[in-house]
Protein backbone atom coordinates (compact mmCIF):
# COMPACT_ATOMS: atom_id res chain seq x y z
CA UNK A 1 0.00 0.00 0.00
CA UNK A 2 3.03 2.52 1.01
CA UNK A 3 4.71 1.56 -1.85
CA UNK A 4 1.90 1.93 -4.44
CA UNK A 5 0.80 5.07 -3.15
CA UNK A 6 4.86 6.10 -2.87
CA UNK A 7 4.82 4.82 -6.88
CA UNK A 8 1.59 6.89 -7.85
CA UNK A 9 3.34 9.56 -5.51
CA UNK A 10 6.32 9.15 -8.02
CA UNK A 11 4.51 9.32 -11.29
CA UNK A 12 2.87 12.50 -10.40
CA UNK A 13 5.92 14.37 -9.46
CA UNK A 14 7.38 12.97 -12.27
CA UNK A 15 4.70 14.05 -14.75
CA UNK A 16 4.97 17.77 -12.93
CA UNK A 17 8.33 17.62 -13.78
CA UNK A 18 7.40 17.08 -17.41
CA UNK A 19 4.65 19.96 -17.57
CA UNK A 20 7.10 21.98 -15.62
CA UNK A 21 9.90 21.79 -18.67
CA UNK A 22 7.44 21.89 -21.03
CA UNK A 23 6.86 25.09 -19.99
CA UNK A 24 10.28 26.19 -19.45
CA UNK A 25 10.09 25.07 -23.23
CA UNK A 26 7.15 27.14 -23.68
CA UNK A 27 8.30 30.54 -22.07
CA UNK A 28 11.81 30.18 -23.19
CA UNK A 29 10.00 29.84 -26.84
CA UNK A 30 7.76 32.85 -26.02
CA UNK A 31 10.95 34.94 -25.31
CA UNK A 32 12.49 34.35 -28.01
CA UNK A 33 9.65 35.00 -30.45
CA UNK A 34 9.13 38.42 -28.25
CA UNK A 35 13.16 39.33 -29.01
CA UNK A 36 13.01 37.67 -32.33
CA UNK A 37 9.52 39.72 -33.40
CA UNK A 38 9.48 41.57 -36.26
CA UNK A 39 7.86 44.89 -36.41
CA UNK A 40 6.89 47.77 -38.82
CA UNK A 41 6.13 51.32 -38.24
CA UNK A 42 4.14 52.62 -41.32
CA UNK A 43 4.59 56.97 -40.45
CA UNK A 44 3.03 59.78 -42.05
CA UNK A 45 5.94 61.64 -41.64
CA UNK A 46 9.41 60.97 -39.50
CA UNK A 47 12.16 63.14 -37.39
CA UNK A 48 15.18 61.35 -38.04
CA UNK A 49 16.57 63.19 -35.09
CA UNK A 50 19.72 64.43 -37.18
CA UNK A 51 17.69 67.65 -38.60
CA UNK A 52 16.10 66.14 -41.18
CA UNK A 53 12.72 64.80 -42.11
CA UNK A 54 11.20 61.57 -44.29
CA UNK A 55 7.11 61.53 -45.51
CA UNK A 56 6.27 58.35 -45.69
CA UNK A 57 8.42 56.50 -44.59
CA UNK A 58 8.71 52.84 -42.94
CA UNK A 59 10.64 51.40 -40.19
CA UNK A 60 11.34 48.19 -39.65
CA UNK A 61 11.86 46.88 -36.14
CA UNK A 62 13.78 43.04 -35.46
CA UNK A 63 14.34 42.09 -32.01
CA UNK A 64 15.31 45.65 -30.01
CA UNK A 65 16.99 47.60 -32.93
CA UNK A 66 16.12 49.20 -36.23
CA UNK A 67 17.10 47.34 -39.32
CA UNK A 68 15.82 49.52 -42.00
CA UNK A 69 14.01 52.43 -42.32
CA UNK A 70 12.69 54.14 -46.16
CA UNK A 71 10.37 55.03 -48.28
CA UNK A 72 7.38 53.07 -47.47
CA UNK A 73 6.66 52.76 -51.23
CA UNK A 74 10.05 51.04 -51.52
CA UNK A 75 9.80 48.66 -48.58
CA UNK A 76 8.21 45.57 -48.65
CA UNK A 77 6.49 44.21 -45.20
CA UNK A 78 8.35 40.65 -43.78
CA UNK A 79 6.11 38.12 -43.60
CA UNK A 80 4.34 37.79 -40.30
CA UNK A 81 6.01 41.17 -38.88
CA UNK A 82 3.55 42.86 -36.59
CA UNK A 83 2.30 46.52 -38.40
CA UNK A 84 1.96 49.71 -36.32
CA UNK A 85 0.15 52.46 -38.47
CA UNK A 86 0.77 55.89 -37.70
CA UNK A 87 -0.86 57.71 -41.25
CA UNK A 88 -1.82 60.95 -39.56
CA UNK A 89 1.19 60.83 -37.17
CA UNK A 90 4.99 61.94 -36.62
CA UNK A 91 7.62 59.36 -35.63
CA UNK A 92 10.59 60.42 -34.40
CA UNK A 93 13.47 58.85 -31.98
CA UNK A 94 12.19 58.76 -27.82
CA UNK A 95 12.70 61.57 -25.80
CA UNK A 96 15.82 62.30 -23.79
CA UNK A 97 15.56 64.18 -20.55
CA UNK A 98 19.27 64.74 -19.22
CA UNK A 99 19.06 66.05 -15.95
CA UNK A 100 16.19 64.14 -14.20
CA UNK A 101 15.40 63.55 -9.98
CA UNK A 102 13.23 60.59 -10.61
CA UNK A 103 13.34 59.27 -7.06
CA UNK A 104 12.22 62.50 -5.92
CA UNK A 105 8.41 62.92 -4.32
CA UNK A 106 5.47 64.76 -5.57
CA UNK A 107 6.13 67.47 -3.16
CA UNK A 108 9.85 67.60 -2.07
CA UNK A 109 9.28 70.78 -0.22
CA UNK A 110 12.74 71.62 -0.84
CA UNK A 111 16.06 70.43 0.46
CA UNK A 112 13.67 69.83 4.07
CA UNK A 113 12.50 66.34 2.60
CA UNK A 114 15.61 64.87 4.00
CA UNK A 115 14.20 65.69 7.48
CA UNK A 116 11.53 63.04 6.44
CA UNK A 117 12.16 60.61 3.99
CA UNK A 118 15.06 58.05 3.13
CA UNK A 119 15.93 56.26 0.16
CA UNK A 120 13.46 53.69 0.40
CA UNK A 121 10.59 56.53 -0.60
CA UNK A 122 13.15 56.89 -3.08
CA UNK A 123 13.08 53.67 -4.35
CA UNK A 124 9.14 53.69 -4.26
CA UNK A 125 8.40 57.06 -5.73
CA UNK A 126 10.80 55.99 -8.49
CA UNK A 127 9.20 53.22 -9.94
CA UNK A 128 5.91 55.59 -10.06
CA UNK A 129 7.94 58.01 -11.86
CA UNK A 130 9.86 56.63 -14.58
CA UNK A 131 6.82 54.58 -15.74
CA UNK A 132 5.47 58.42 -16.25
CA UNK A 133 8.42 59.28 -17.70
CA UNK A 134 8.46 56.58 -20.33
CA UNK A 135 4.79 56.48 -21.08
CA UNK A 136 5.63 60.32 -21.32
CA UNK A 137 8.03 59.48 -24.62
CA UNK A 138 11.04 59.37 -22.51
CA UNK A 139 13.04 56.59 -23.21
CA UNK A 140 16.59 57.47 -22.10
CA UNK A 141 17.07 60.05 -19.18
CA UNK A 142 20.24 60.93 -17.35
CA UNK A 143 19.60 61.36 -13.34
CA UNK A 144 21.03 63.84 -11.73
CA UNK A 145 21.35 63.02 -8.34
CA UNK A 146 19.72 60.78 -5.48
CA UNK A 147 20.19 59.34 -2.07
CA UNK A 148 21.39 55.88 -1.03
CA UNK A 149 21.77 54.89 -4.64
CA UNK A 150 17.75 54.62 -5.35
CA UNK A 151 18.27 55.79 -9.00
CA UNK A 152 21.14 52.84 -9.32
CA UNK A 153 18.54 50.46 -8.14
CA UNK A 154 15.88 51.59 -10.46
CA UNK A 155 18.19 51.62 -13.61
CA UNK A 156 19.30 48.10 -12.73
CA UNK A 157 15.39 47.05 -12.48
CA UNK A 158 14.75 48.55 -15.15
CA UNK A 159 17.08 46.90 -17.17
CA UNK A 160 16.43 43.47 -15.78
CA UNK A 161 12.59 43.84 -16.81
CA UNK A 162 11.19 44.19 -13.71
CA UNK A 163 9.66 47.81 -13.87
CA UNK A 164 8.81 49.82 -16.84
CA UNK A 165 10.90 52.98 -16.98
CA UNK A 166 13.93 54.64 -19.56
CA UNK A 167 16.98 53.49 -19.86
CA UNK A 168 18.85 55.21 -16.83
CA UNK A 169 22.29 56.98 -16.70
CA UNK A 170 22.57 57.94 -13.07
CA UNK A 171 24.94 59.84 -10.90
CA UNK A 172 23.68 58.80 -7.59
CA UNK A 173 25.07 61.41 -4.87
CA UNK A 174 26.30 64.43 -5.97
CA UNK A 175 28.70 65.91 -4.68
CA UNK A 176 28.87 69.38 -3.05
CA UNK A 177 31.16 71.40 -0.29
CA UNK A 178 30.34 71.61 3.35
CA UNK A 179 27.17 74.48 3.23
CA UNK A 180 26.70 74.25 -0.05
CA UNK A 181 23.65 73.25 -2.09
CA UNK A 182 24.17 69.14 -1.68
CA UNK A 183 23.91 70.47 2.30
CA UNK A 184 21.31 71.18 4.22
CA UNK A 185 21.69 74.72 6.05
CA UNK A 186 20.70 77.24 8.39
CA UNK A 187 19.62 74.90 11.38
CA UNK A 188 21.62 74.51 14.68
CA UNK A 189 25.07 73.21 14.22
CA UNK A 190 23.71 70.44 17.39
CA UNK A 191 21.24 68.56 14.45
CA UNK A 192 22.91 66.78 12.65
CA UNK A 193 21.31 67.12 9.22
CA UNK A 194 22.27 64.61 6.27
CA UNK A 195 22.60 66.44 2.64
CA UNK A 196 20.79 66.45 0.00
CA UNK A 197 23.84 65.00 -1.78
CA UNK A 198 27.32 63.82 -0.63
CA UNK A 199 29.05 66.29 1.34
CA UNK A 200 32.74 66.65 0.73
CA UNK A 201 35.39 68.99 1.05
CA UNK A 202 38.93 68.69 0.20
CA UNK A 203 40.93 67.09 -3.48
CA UNK A 204 41.83 63.80 -1.83
CA UNK A 205 38.42 63.12 0.05
CA UNK A 206 36.82 63.64 -3.38
CA UNK A 207 39.00 61.52 -5.39
CA UNK A 208 37.78 58.95 -2.86
CA UNK A 209 34.16 59.90 -2.70
CA UNK A 210 34.61 59.48 -7.01
CA UNK A 211 35.76 56.19 -6.83
CA UNK A 212 32.98 55.12 -3.80
CA UNK A 213 29.88 56.63 -6.25
CA UNK A 214 31.52 54.91 -9.04
CA UNK A 215 32.36 51.40 -7.15
CA UNK A 216 28.24 51.25 -6.33
CA UNK A 217 27.19 52.00 -9.24
CA UNK A 218 27.36 55.43 -10.97
CA UNK A 219 27.57 56.20 -14.60
CA UNK A 220 29.01 59.52 -14.08
CA UNK A 221 29.54 62.24 -11.36
CA UNK A 222 27.58 65.24 -10.49
CA UNK A 223 29.27 67.86 -8.80
CA UNK A 224 27.87 71.05 -7.36
CA UNK A 225 30.04 74.43 -8.93
CA UNK A 226 27.79 76.85 -7.39
CA UNK A 227 25.08 78.07 -4.71
CA UNK A 228 21.30 76.57 -5.78
CA UNK A 229 17.95 77.55 -5.77
CA UNK A 230 16.96 74.62 -3.35
CA UNK A 231 19.17 75.50 -0.99
CA UNK A 232 19.03 77.80 2.02
CA UNK A 233 22.38 79.92 2.85
CA UNK A 234 24.49 79.83 -0.32
CA UNK A 235 24.11 82.29 -3.03
CA UNK A 236 23.38 80.84 -6.40
CA UNK A 237 26.14 83.59 -8.24
CA UNK A 238 28.98 81.89 -5.33
CA UNK A 239 31.33 79.65 -6.70
CA UNK A 240 31.53 76.35 -4.48
CA UNK A 241 34.67 74.19 -4.71
CA UNK A 242 38.30 75.44 -5.55
CA UNK A 243 39.82 74.88 -8.86
CA UNK A 244 41.83 72.26 -7.52
CA UNK A 245 38.91 70.26 -5.93
CA UNK A 246 37.18 70.73 -9.11
CA UNK A 247 39.87 69.38 -11.36
CA UNK A 248 40.88 65.83 -8.54
CA UNK A 249 37.25 65.25 -9.30
CA UNK A 250 37.34 65.50 -13.73
CA UNK A 251 40.59 63.52 -13.04
CA UNK A 252 39.47 60.88 -11.18
CA UNK A 253 36.13 60.46 -13.28
CA UNK A 254 38.08 60.23 -16.38
CA UNK A 255 40.43 57.79 -15.15
CA UNK A 256 37.40 55.33 -14.41
CA UNK A 257 35.94 56.15 -17.72
CA UNK A 258 32.85 58.42 -16.12
CA UNK A 259 31.71 61.96 -17.29
CA UNK A 260 31.65 64.51 -14.97
CA UNK A 261 28.26 67.04 -14.90
CA UNK A 262 28.20 70.30 -12.96
CA UNK A 263 25.56 72.13 -11.35
CA UNK A 264 26.39 75.52 -11.92
CA UNK A 265 24.25 78.87 -11.82
CA UNK A 266 26.73 82.01 -11.51
CA UNK A 267 29.36 82.77 -14.06
CA UNK A 268 32.67 82.00 -12.06
CA UNK A 269 31.71 78.75 -10.92
CA UNK A 270 30.59 77.74 -13.79
CA UNK A 271 33.66 78.96 -15.55
CA UNK A 272 35.99 76.75 -13.35
CA UNK A 273 34.32 73.78 -13.92
CA UNK A 274 34.08 74.29 -17.53
CA UNK A 275 37.78 74.86 -17.40
CA UNK A 276 38.70 71.81 -15.30
CA UNK A 277 36.45 69.84 -18.05
CA UNK A 278 33.36 68.73 -16.68
CA UNK A 279 30.95 67.27 -19.88
CA UNK A 280 27.81 69.51 -19.04
CA UNK A 281 26.87 72.58 -16.92
CA UNK A 282 23.19 71.98 -15.54
CA UNK A 283 21.26 75.17 -15.65
CA UNK A 284 24.04 77.42 -16.62
CA UNK A 285 21.96 80.76 -15.52
CA UNK A 286 24.28 83.29 -15.47
CA UNK A 287 26.68 82.33 -18.25
CA UNK A 288 28.91 85.11 -19.45
CA UNK A 289 30.98 86.38 -22.31
CA UNK A 290 34.04 84.22 -21.45
CA UNK A 291 31.82 81.20 -20.14
CA UNK A 292 29.73 81.11 -23.79
CA UNK A 293 33.51 80.86 -25.27
CA UNK A 294 35.06 78.62 -22.66
CA UNK A 295 31.97 76.16 -23.34
CA UNK A 296 32.50 76.51 -27.08
CA UNK A 297 36.41 75.79 -27.16
CA UNK A 298 35.93 72.95 -24.73
CA UNK A 299 32.66 71.50 -26.60
CA UNK A 300 30.84 71.18 -22.97
CA UNK A 301 26.57 70.99 -23.16
CA UNK A 302 24.51 73.61 -21.26
CA UNK A 303 21.58 71.56 -19.65
CA UNK A 304 18.83 74.34 -19.32
CA UNK A 305 16.38 73.27 -16.87
CA UNK A 306 14.06 76.07 -17.85
CA UNK A 307 10.62 75.10 -16.69
CA UNK A 308 11.09 74.35 -13.32
CA UNK A 309 12.46 77.98 -12.08
CA UNK A 310 9.09 79.43 -13.53
CA UNK A 311 7.48 76.63 -11.77
CA UNK A 312 9.03 77.19 -8.44
CA UNK A 313 8.23 81.17 -8.68
CA UNK A 314 4.68 79.87 -9.99
CA UNK A 315 3.51 77.03 -7.78
CA UNK A 316 6.38 76.77 -5.30
CA UNK A 317 4.50 78.40 -2.42
CA UNK A 318 1.59 75.32 -2.62
CA UNK A 319 4.24 72.79 -3.25
CA UNK A 320 5.60 73.80 0.52
CA UNK A 321 9.18 74.97 -1.11
CA UNK A 322 10.70 77.37 1.04
CA UNK A 323 10.51 81.06 0.77
CA UNK A 324 13.74 82.20 0.27
CA UNK A 325 14.12 79.05 -2.88
CA UNK A 326 11.63 81.45 -3.83
CA UNK A 327 12.89 84.48 -3.76
CA UNK A 328 16.38 83.07 -5.49
CA UNK A 329 14.24 82.07 -8.32
CA UNK A 330 12.55 85.06 -8.71
CA UNK A 331 15.94 86.97 -8.47
CA UNK A 332 17.45 84.95 -11.33
CA UNK A 333 14.60 84.61 -13.44
CA UNK A 334 15.10 87.81 -15.57
CA UNK A 335 19.33 87.70 -16.17
CA UNK A 336 18.44 83.92 -16.70
CA UNK A 337 16.97 84.36 -19.84
CA UNK A 338 19.28 86.86 -21.40
CA UNK A 339 22.41 84.78 -20.76
CA UNK A 340 20.79 81.93 -22.02
CA UNK A 341 19.32 82.90 -25.13
CA UNK A 342 23.26 84.42 -25.88
CA UNK A 343 24.72 81.32 -25.07
CA UNK A 344 22.23 79.47 -27.06
CA UNK A 345 22.33 81.88 -29.93
CA UNK A 346 26.22 81.93 -30.13
CA UNK A 347 26.29 78.22 -30.89
CA UNK A 348 27.02 77.30 -27.35
CA UNK A 349 26.17 73.02 -27.23
CA UNK A 350 22.45 72.58 -25.70
CA UNK A 351 20.92 68.93 -24.43
CA UNK A 352 17.39 69.38 -23.28
CA UNK A 353 17.24 68.64 -19.64
CA UNK A 354 14.39 69.29 -16.91
CA UNK A 355 15.34 68.80 -13.58
CA UNK A 356 12.60 66.63 -13.11
CA UNK A 357 11.42 66.39 -9.66
CA UNK A 358 8.62 67.70 -7.43
CA UNK A 359 5.29 66.78 -9.88
CA UNK A 360 6.44 67.21 -13.24
CA UNK A 361 7.44 63.89 -14.31
CA UNK A 362 5.93 63.28 -16.80
CA UNK A 363 5.34 66.38 -17.46
CA UNK A 364 9.40 66.75 -18.90
CA UNK A 365 8.10 67.77 -23.04
CA UNK A 366 6.79 71.02 -21.51
CA UNK A 367 9.94 72.10 -21.26
CA UNK A 368 10.16 72.42 -25.15
CA UNK A 369 7.87 75.28 -25.67
CA UNK A 370 9.96 77.31 -22.84
CA UNK A 371 13.40 76.52 -24.71
CA UNK A 372 11.56 77.92 -28.33
CA UNK A 373 10.45 80.98 -26.10
CA UNK A 374 13.60 81.55 -23.83
CA UNK A 375 16.27 81.01 -26.41
CA UNK A 376 14.86 81.88 -29.68
CA UNK A 377 15.38 78.09 -30.87
CA UNK A 378 13.42 76.26 -33.79
CA UNK A 379 10.77 73.09 -32.80
CA UNK A 380 13.76 71.15 -34.57
CA UNK A 381 16.83 72.71 -33.12
CA UNK A 382 14.99 71.56 -29.82
CA UNK A 383 13.64 68.40 -30.79
CA UNK A 384 17.38 67.26 -31.97
CA UNK A 385 18.42 68.87 -28.37
CA UNK A 386 16.34 66.06 -26.74
CA UNK A 387 17.44 63.09 -29.26
CA UNK A 388 20.97 63.13 -30.59
CA UNK A 389 22.63 66.18 -29.03
CA UNK A 390 21.58 64.34 -25.84
CA UNK A 391 22.79 61.19 -27.21
CA UNK A 392 26.17 63.27 -28.15
CA UNK A 393 26.50 64.18 -24.63
CA UNK A 394 25.92 61.00 -23.29
CA UNK A 395 28.29 59.39 -25.42
CA UNK A 396 25.39 56.43 -27.07
CA UNK A 397 24.64 58.70 -29.93
CA UNK A 398 26.48 55.31 -31.83
CA UNK A 399 23.14 53.66 -31.13
CA UNK A 400 20.34 56.27 -29.82
CA UNK A 401 19.51 59.59 -30.74
CA UNK A 402 18.31 59.27 -34.37
CA UNK A 403 16.66 56.87 -36.15
CA UNK A 404 18.89 54.86 -38.19
CA UNK A 405 19.26 51.30 -39.04
CA UNK A 406 21.60 49.56 -36.41
CA UNK A 407 20.29 51.58 -33.63
CA UNK A 408 17.88 50.82 -30.49
CA UNK A 409 14.27 50.73 -31.17
CA UNK A 410 13.67 53.79 -29.15
CA UNK A 411 10.81 55.71 -30.57
CA UNK A 412 7.65 57.77 -30.25
CA UNK A 413 4.94 59.24 -32.31
CA UNK A 414 2.77 62.28 -31.65
CA UNK A 415 -0.26 62.83 -34.03
CA UNK A 416 0.19 65.74 -36.47
CA UNK A 417 3.23 67.52 -36.96
CA UNK A 418 5.11 69.50 -33.69
CA UNK A 419 7.39 71.29 -36.00
CA UNK A 420 4.20 73.11 -36.56
CA UNK A 421 3.25 72.97 -33.26
CA UNK A 422 5.61 71.86 -30.01
CA UNK A 423 3.35 71.07 -27.68
CA UNK A 424 1.88 68.25 -29.70
CA UNK A 425 5.24 66.78 -28.20
CA UNK A 426 3.19 66.41 -25.00
CA UNK A 427 0.42 63.86 -25.78
CA UNK A 428 2.67 60.69 -27.35
CA UNK A 429 0.34 57.87 -28.52
CA UNK A 430 3.04 55.60 -29.20
CA UNK A 431 6.14 54.44 -27.23
CA UNK A 432 8.88 51.57 -28.26
CA UNK A 433 11.88 51.31 -26.36
CA UNK A 434 14.01 48.31 -27.24
CA UNK A 435 11.87 46.91 -29.75
CA UNK A 436 8.70 46.95 -27.33
CA UNK A 437 5.44 48.94 -27.74
CA UNK A 438 5.36 50.97 -24.12
CA UNK A 439 1.91 52.36 -25.32
CA UNK A 440 0.10 52.71 -28.35
CA UNK A 441 -3.31 54.69 -28.31
CA UNK A 442 -5.48 54.19 -31.67
CA UNK A 443 -6.46 57.89 -32.34
ZN1 LIG B 1 18.87 69.05 -10.40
Amino acid sequence: MKTRSFISYLSHALKSLVCLVLLCQFATNYVCAQSSQTTVIKAGKVIVGDGTTMNSASIIIEGDKISLIGATASIETPLGATVVDLPNHTVLPGLMDMHTHINSSDHDGGDMSVLREHGAHGAIYGVVNADKTLQAGFTTIRNAGALHYADVALRDLIDQGIVPGPRMYVAAASLGITGGHSDVNGWSHLIDIPGTGMVVDGAENLQKAVRTLVKFGADHIKIVATGGILSSGDAVDHPQYSDEELRAVVEEADRLGRKVIAHAHGAEGLKAAVRAGVASIEHGSLIDAEGIELMKEKGAFIVPTLLILDEIIEFGEEQGIPDYSIQKAIEMSGLRKKAMRKAYQEGVRFAFGTDASGNLHGRNAQEFKVMIETLGATPMQVIQNATSDAADLLGILDQAGTLEAGKWADIIAVPGNPLENITLLETVDFVMKAGQIYKHLDN
